[in-house]
């Protein structure tokens, strides 16, 4: 399954110090530089974000966070408000490559790179800590198969 984002909004909320505003064009046009790559974008905050873009209260919760974000408190759920023509790093950014969800279907644990999981479940971190951290497979491919097949017993979802 091709990544996609759940708007949890933590890997935006660190970005204040790559994306810089360097320009204004009016029309709620900005041009955005990543202060690491030199990438220069020009972006337009979408209409339907100009209420959320002009509340600027996400600051005072993550004032390290890029000046295109904003976080809906009342949904709990991040938003770029630059969407659709953000900038290419972000289009391209996927933040897991197992995305492991409950039986409710809420979120709980995402495998990064190798096996480094940033879980929100208890139960998961124990059956991760004991049974598949040092789980040897002999290659990728098999080691998501086997992960899978463990949690998939544990009533949870594997997402690739
Ligand atoms: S890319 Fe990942 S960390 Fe960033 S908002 Fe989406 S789910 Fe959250
Ligand atoms: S431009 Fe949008 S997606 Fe990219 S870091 Fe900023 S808020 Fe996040």
């Amino acid at each position: 399954m091709p990544f996609y984002c759940q708007q949890c909004g933590e890997c935006c909320t660190q970005m204040g110090d790559v994306h810089v505003i360097k320009g204004e064009f009016g029309n709620n046009e900005y041009l955005i530089r990543n202060e690491y790559t030199g990438e220069e974008t020009r972006s337009r905050v979408s209409p339907q974000m100009l209420h959320l873009f002009e509340d600027r209260s996400t600051f005072e919760r993550w004032p390290k966070a890029c000046p295109f974000f904003r976080c809906d408190t009342s949904e709990k759920k991040g938003y770029c408000t630059v969407y659709p023509t953000w900038p290419e790093i972000c289009r391209e950014f996927s933040c897991w490559r197992l995305l492991i969800l409950d039986a409710h279907g809420r979120r709980a644990g995402r495998v990064m790179t190798g096996t480094y999981l940033a879980c929100e479940d208890n139960l998961l971190r124990h059956v991760w800590d004991y049974h598949i951290r040092e789980m040897e497979a002999a290659d990728d491919a098999e080691w998501q198969r086997r992960v899978t097949r463990i949690l998939t017993k544990l009533g949870y979802s594997v997402i690739r």
